[in-house]
């Protein structure tokens, strides 16, 4: 007999009675279901729940971001049909075409599937966000294919002498468009001698995106400009805006910076949905033991607890992965973030405006009045932030910040250098998290690879022999843009503070024999938690070079 859907969530450890009694109050006044109340209160995520869903009924779950769906299948229902089926055809498998469906139980859409494309149908579970998401992406891109929509524009530009404001717009949006289809964070347009350049990034890599003529240079920079609310006179020096986009859907505020280069303007558009996706630790990668350790000392009743790593590594993914292993109902997490990147039900989030004046420091000055049991505050940039956030510790509160350094160990220099004195480092930190992304290998195009003279030679060097032959890397297809990788996953090291560590700062002792005898007592560095990842063919070992030398 299958258990039921809620009864699985409890044995997870997802969802705890208390959550069930909120979102059943919930669900009385907003009528909900129970499955959409505890998701949009963030206990559950969609993809938590297809998972349950999928161990429920025993039908696979299938990320259906992972897949590149043939065109000729995409076709065979229509973008309607697929909406309100909640079904979506994602490809041919021995005669039989493979569905991705959000709810399994529902018979009748799969046989309207079957009469209507005369094929058998194989079942796989997705989520209800990603079917959401992937619904208005393929489609709207199967209609409007944009790389020949800009290749078409741009030759329109190249035909017409001068700035047309038509096609200016036009490509504008296109570029935009194109940022969302690439998943990128940040677009890059760059003017140089003969021809503008634009450049996306994804997954922390620069791609080449197109070529626009030089001629059309102004018209784009002022262009964008305008639409960031940007001095379009001023041309000398660096200049910030921001603009709110919405496509397919989804709302983003994009922040704009411009700096003259000796070819005008170079202009980075920063993308940024609002809305990521919440992880628990597992799900971003760490290794089961790495995340016992973690739930540990999240779990501390007070404390500085610091994630450290170069932007865009992921700290603030980690920190809320964190912040949902605490009991959110029963205490007062309040935060200061820039921006705010998720969002989480009963977690009082506050976001930093420059405009206002309202910054980490005045915000973490002010959360002490707030009744605060845990306290995240994205950055501690200054030393008065570094103290009051030691203060809050020290009178019983759960500190989480961020730090740039470049492993665990960095963060005791780093905390002195910002005044924190030594026996205060050993009184109230708790633990450091290092991290940095790695790109996965895509699974569409992931091939066996050979390691090379030169790899072999960068493995004894760094002295780790491979124990598993079966290592990996992406030939690149259209999936991942010719890559070779789709997604990310974070590979980190988590240094816990014991006594004899504490000692070791108390003296005065260098990072060097600090993080030597952490490793000794069982720390895993990032390059060895890299290595599992290349072990278990998740990524390659170039990737690996390249995230952490
Ligand atoms: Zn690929």
């Amino acid at each position: 007999m299958a258990k039921k859907i809620g009864e699985l969530l409890k044995e997870k450890g997802y969802v705890t009675d208390e959550m069930f009694t909120v979102a059943y109050a919930q669900q009385r006044i907003t009528g909900q279901l129970i499955g959409e109340a505890l998701q949009q209160l963030g206990f559950v995520t969609s993809i938590e729940m297809a998972k349950v869903l999928s161990e429920q009924t025993g039908i696979p779950y299938i990320n259906i971001r992972d897949i590149d769906i043939p065109k000729e299948i995409l076709q065979l229902i229509t973008r309607d049909v697929a909406e309100s089926l909640e079904c979506l055809p994602i490809g041919k498998e021995n005669g039989r075409l493979n569905v991705g469906v959000v709810n399994p139980a529902n018979v009748l859409s799969i046989d309207r599937i079957t009469k209507l494309t005369g094929m058998p149908v194989n079942m796989l579970i997705v989520d209800s966000d990603s079917f959401k998401e992937a619904v208005e992406r393929v489609y709207y891109f199967l209609e409007n294919p944009i790389l020949s929509m800009l290749e078409e524009t741009i030759g329109h530009m190249v035909k017409t002498v001068g700035a047309d404001p038509n096609l200016i717009s036009k490509l504008t949006e296109l570029i935009l468009q194109d940022g969302v289809r690439r998943e990128a964070t940040d677009i890059h347009i760059t003017p140089e001698s003969n021809a503008m350049h634009v450049f996306y990034r994804v997954d922390g890599v620069l791609q080449y995106g197109h070529c626009i003529p030089k001629a059309s240079q102004a018209g784009i920079t002022s262009k964008i400009k305008i639409m960031a609310s940007i001095d379009i006179a001023e041309q000398r020096l660096p200049q910030d805006g921001f603009f709110n986009y919405t496509f397919l859907r989804k709302k983003y505020d994009i922040r704009v910076s411009t700096i003259p280069t000796i070819f005008g303007e170079n202009i980075v558009l920063r993308l940024l949905s609002g809305s990521g996706t919440l992880f628990r630790f597992d799900s971003l990668g760490y290794e089961k033991d790495e995340v016992n350790k973690l739930e540990k000392v999240f779990h501390k009743p007070f404390g500085i607890l610091l994630v450290t790593g170069p932007t865009g590594s992921g700290k603030t993914t980690t920190l809320y992965a964190a912040l949902r292993q605490l009991k959110l109902l029963e205490k007062n997490v309040i935060t200061v973030e820039d921006p705010v990147e998720y969002r989480l039900s009963f977690v009082r989030q506050t976001q930093v405006n420059t405009k206002s004046g309202y910054n980490f420091t005045l915000a973490a000055r002010n959360f002490m009045r707030q009744d605060p049991d845990v306290m995240l505050i994205g950055e501690i940039r200054d030393e008065e932030t570094a103290s009051i956030a030691i203060r809050a510790s020290i009178t019983g509160h759960l500190v989480l910040s961020t730090l740039h350094t470049n492993d665990a160990v960095g963060a005791i220099p780093r905390l002195l250098d910002l005044g924190v004195e030594k026996y205060n480092v050993t009184a109230v930190l708790v633990g450091v998290i290092a991290q940095r992304l790695v790109r996965k290998i895509c699974p569409a195009c992931k091939a066996k690879y050979e390691l090379t003279d030169s790899d072999n030679k960068y493995l004894a060097d760094i002295g780790y022999t491979i124990k598993a032959s079966n290592i990996y890397y992406g030939k690149g297809c259209e999936l991942c843009f010719d890559t070779g990788f789709l997604g990310r996953l974070a590979v980190g090291e988590v240094l816990v503070l014991d006594d004899e560590l504490k000692e070791l700062i108390n003296e005065g002792a260098s990072v060097i024999k600090i993080k030597h005898v952490a490793v000794e007592k069982g720390m895993r560095t990032m390059l060895e938690n890299a290595l599992i990842k290349l072990e278990a063919g998740v990524t390659s070992l170039h990737e690996i070079q390249r995230v952490l030398g």
